[in-house]
């Protein structure tokens, strides 16, 4: 980074002075001597590459409850689904900036509507969800519809598929940071693609997800991915993460 900026400094400076730029060499904005890691791509599509830690790809070994409550997820062929009243999963680790892929499915024949239709909910560190739900032809309120993050942005289309079907949010997740005192420094910051679409281009989290009131940052560190029994048989498979 240090070397680019130098680079560009003295370009720019020759640039501004005598030099017209045609004649200027290109290799001095060249960069050689630093390589990006190389990462092998996931062998399909959603599949993780080399470098991400995969969370769930069939067991439970990654996770663990909330308040000591027993792991009765049910997990068959690869899938987890929520059991009804087990409480909410978090992973064993604690994460900061990520990139998360996680996929999910919403109950075929659910009919309990608005916000009793398929919801779960992906909480990053704990406290910010992105919310799961039945928004295919479900309507509830905009900022807690599927691909909210629930009650502070509404998603920017609705990307969602049927029930029974499978769907997939990759998300692009900054953590908030604070200083010695505790005051927010830089919001948390999240990006979510919907089955492919775009829905949240880098929008400032503007606290921890409340149902009611208005959200009010509290300095935490690093914390769990968290999932959310809201009491519907909700499904998730392949769900990775990369450390950014
Ligand atoms: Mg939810």
């Amino acid at each position: 980074m240090l070397f680019t900026l130098v680079v560009l400094f003295y370009c720019v400076k020759a640039s501004g002075q005598v030099k017209p730029r045609e004649s200027l060499d290109p290799s001095v904005t060249e960069v050689w001597d630093l390589e990006p890691p190389k990462v092998s791509p996931g062998k399909s599509e959603g599949q993780p590459p080399s470098d991400a830690q995969v969370l769930f790809a069939g067991d439970l070994s990654q996770w663990t409850t909330l308040l000591g409550k027993v792991l009765a997820w049910e997990v068959k062929e690869g899938i987890m689904t929520v059991a009804k009243g087990a409480g909410s999963i978090k992973t064993k680790e604690v994460f900061g900036d990520v990139q998360l892929h996680v996929e999910w499915r919403t109950p075929l024949g659910a009919s309990g509507g608005g916000q009793n239709q398929g919801n779960s909910g992906i909480f990053l560190q704990e406290r910010y969800e992105v919310q799961v739900l039945d928004s295919y032809e479900n309507k509830t309120y905009s900022n807690g519809q599927a691909g909210s993050i629930y009650k502070q942005a509404i998603p920017l289309v609705n990307a969602s598929r049927k029930p029974g079907e499978w769907q997939v949010y990759d998300i692009i997740y900054t953590a908030p940071r604070f200083n010695e005192s505790g005051r927010v420094i830089t919001p948390a910051f999240i990006t979510v693609v919907h089955n492919g679409v775009l829905i949240h281009n880098h929008f400032p989290i503007q606290g921890p997800t409340e149902y009611k009131g208005l959200p009010v940052y509290e300095p935490h560190g690093k914390a769990s991915l968290m999932l959310q029994d809201h009491g519907e048989a909700v499904s998730y498979r392949n769900i990775w993460l990369r450390r950014l």
